[in-house]
């Protein structure tokens, strides 16, 4: 027999996230060495040098359980926000994060909105409760926030808004993000995800929002500037209401002791973060100068990877790079056959992949 008539609507129809290419599979499958990985926008400082002190003192407590509240994470978290500590709910990465979102304020018939070309995610955890997905288009390839607005509806429950978006890099402007929540009726829940936010050069802080927008949650995450991706550990900061709700939705022990003892070190860790920008603005300039001198388009980004158009089938560039040893993340799948994204990476691993690139494209 199929179980694909027992799984519950939408499930079946499901295509899975596709991650980018862990090294190993590279090494493995095409014996290639010498490998860039420059395909899940991963801190390439590796992790804070405090987290790993952390994580090695706390693995000797792994035989019990985490605590389930977060306490110490939470608290490190409510006095860098100036927030109350019943104002957030951690996650097993962000990701978690949007799913419990989903979960707790929406069912099979009502309507999820987000932007095309935005993060995966929003589309599996909506077809995956049974909500129906409304995709509004993009303009400039970003959100298009009168879109969004428009497309609200009496079903609509919850709205995702990537910013900087993944995979554009796209970014929008606080004011106009403000001025759409007020806007948004105060039943529809805005989720705000924030999973590159440290990246940005702007003083704006959009928590303080908060206290006139209950229906915001504002989502980030440990997994990009903080540089502890493989650790799964983020969190979303709302209203203490609203928390509640998703704390009870979630599993008991969602992040695990060593990943919640490595994100408390690892915001202490002020040096490491200033670093982190510091390489990342400089291999910015690297790739798009790489980018114009081969006079290929790419999308203005504000996060930690630039995408870039290839302007030919870019499946098979991302193909010939690996035989080269270069990972990147193509986003056919987000609708962009012709772009690859590229997260930025130490100097000469933005070189290697520079210069596979050029070599590949006959442009230099
Ligand atoms: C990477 C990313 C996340 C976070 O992923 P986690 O590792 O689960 O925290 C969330 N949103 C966007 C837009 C991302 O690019």
């Amino acid at each position: 027999m199929s179980f694909c008539d027992q799984a519950v609507s939408g499930v079946a129809n499901l295509k899975p996230y596709i991650p980018g290419m862990p090294v190993e599979e590279l090494q493995r499958k095409y014996g290639v060495r010498n490998i860039v990985k420059l395909a899940s926008n991963e801190n390439p400082l590796g992790p804070p040098k405090a987290a790993i002190a952390a994580v090695a003192l706390a693995a000797k407590e792994m035989a019990r359980y985490p605590d389930g509240n977060g306490f110490s994470l939470k608290t490190a978290l409510a006095t860098k926000h100036q927030i109350a500590a019943e104002q957030i709910t951690l996650g097993n990465g962000s990701n978690d994060i949007l799913e419990i979102v989903a979960r707790t304020f929406a069912e099979k018939g009502d309507e999820i909105i987000f932007s095309e070309h935005a993060f995966a995610i929003y589309g599996l955890v909506t077809q995956a409760i049974g909500a129906t997905p409304i995709v509004t288009p993009a303009v400039n390839y970003g959100h298009d926030l009168t879109a969004m607005l428009k497309a609200i509806t009496a079903k609509t429950k919850i709205i995702y808004i990537a910013n900087p978006n993944n995979p554009t890099g796209t970014w929008l402007d606080p004011e106009d993000i403000k001025l759409f929540l007020e806007k948004v009726p105060e039943k529809v829940i805005v989720v705000l995800d924030e999973a590159y936010v440290e990246y940005l050069h702007t003083e704006e802080n959009s928590i303080p929002w908060l206290q006139h927008f209950q229906n915001l949650i504002i989502t980030r995450t440990f997994s990009k500037a903080f540089g502890l991706a493989g650790l799964r550990v983020g969190y979303s900061v709302s209203d203490p209401e609203v928390a509640d709700l998703m704390n009870r939705v979630r599993q008991p022990f969602n992040v695990s002791h060593l990943a919640l003892t490595a994100a408390v070190a690892a915001l202490g860790d002020e040096a490491y973060l200033q670093q982190t920008r510091e390489v990342n603005e400089a291999g910015m300039k690297q790739l798009i100068a790489g980018y114009e001198k081969m006079g290929l388009q790419y999308i203005p980004s504000k996060a930690n990877f630039i995408t870039v158009n290839v302007h030919t089938n870019a499946l098979e560039v991302y193909d010939e790079l690996l035989y080269e040893g270069v990972i990147v993340r193509p986003v056919a799948n987000y609708g962009l056959p012709q772009h690859l994204r590229v997260s930025i990476g130490l100097a000469e691993e933005n070189q290697q992949f520079l210069d596979a690139l050029s070599g590949i494209l006959g442009r230099g």
